[in-house]
């Protein structure tokens, strides 16, 4: 069994506050929620990385990029600090194949929106209410080993509607005490990358210490690996493999010029 090379990554603002509420995450997360993560992810197949947004290059030189098979990413109030150029990276590392596991307030994220092409809102609740989760795709390699249901005690609410695109595979619903509904984990494939949204995870609760939890993510992990990233492969001008017996109906015309224009506007 070969391993994954696991970078999570975490703007690591709530852990660090000096409030109430800051005291409150230190004691769940007393070294920030991506090395408590890290610890209770920790298994003989992954190599895991804990990085966070202060960090050289915001957490993500490429040497760090370029040797992650997923990334995992938890933000929340510094979304708008992400540099645009380290959101091309990572995009561009997603399409060649890398993974991508978006958990929580991570909907609202560059590189979640960039991905998804829509602007992601849904509606929320901080009330700490119960949370039922469901799995409705229990043949996904993520929902292995994961009960029918489970609950979270106490969480913050997401609700439908959720701006996301249809093409996802929905393999978590969720249900809240106040009568709210939510597609909580949801798969997505773009270009060779594959992606999991998952919602669990507000920071004032300690859910990355809810092994169930933590079992999704791991299989979410293991899913979205990829078996390598290929980055620039593609022939933009194959040769035929076959003989072409068609007449060509411009081959009288000189569509040199043309083709100039398409090939220099495909470089760009
Ligand atoms: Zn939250």
């Amino acid at each position: 069994m070969g391993t994954i090379n696991v970078t999570i990554w975490n703007e690591f603002k709530h852990e660090r506050s000096q409030s109430p509420a800051g005291d409150l995450i230190r004691r769940h997360y007393p070294e920030g929620l991506h090395r408590t993560l890290a610890q209770n992810l920790a298994a003989d197949d992954l190599v895991i990385r804990a990085v966070s947004l202060d960090e050289p290059e915001q957490g993500l030189p490429e040497e760090i990029l370029q040797s992650t098979d997923v990334l995992v990413w938890w933000g929340h109030c510094a979304h708008a600090e992400v540099n645009d150029e380290l959101v091309d990276r990572i995009q561009k590392r997603v399409l060649a194949g890398m993974g991508l596991v978006v958990l929580h307030s991570g909907h609202l994220s560059k590189i979640f929106r960039r991905l998804m092409g829509t602007v992601c809102r849904l509606r929320w609740r901080e009330v700490g209410e119960k949370e039922r989760l469901w799995v409705v795709s229990p043949s996904h390699p993520i929902a292995q080993g994961i009960p029918e249901t489970f609950v979270i005690p106490h969480h913050e609410m997401y609700g439908e509607p959720f701006d996301i695109p249809q093409d996802g595979k929905i393999v978590f619903m969720s249900w809240y005490e106040g009568g709210n509904v939510f597609r909580s984990g949801v798969a997505f494939e773009r270009d060779r990358g594959k992606i999991f949204y998952f919602s669990p995870g507000h920071e004032t609760f300690p859910i990355y210490h809810d092994p169930v939890i933590i079992k999704i993510i791991g299989n979410a992990i293991r899913w979205a690996a990829p078996q390598e990233v290929v980055l620039d492969r593609i022939t933009p001008q194959p040769q035929a493999l076959e003989k072409i017996l068609s007449e060509n109906p411009l081959a009288c015309l000189d569509t040199s010029s043309l083709h100039k224009a398409n090939t220099e506007e495909k470089k760009a």
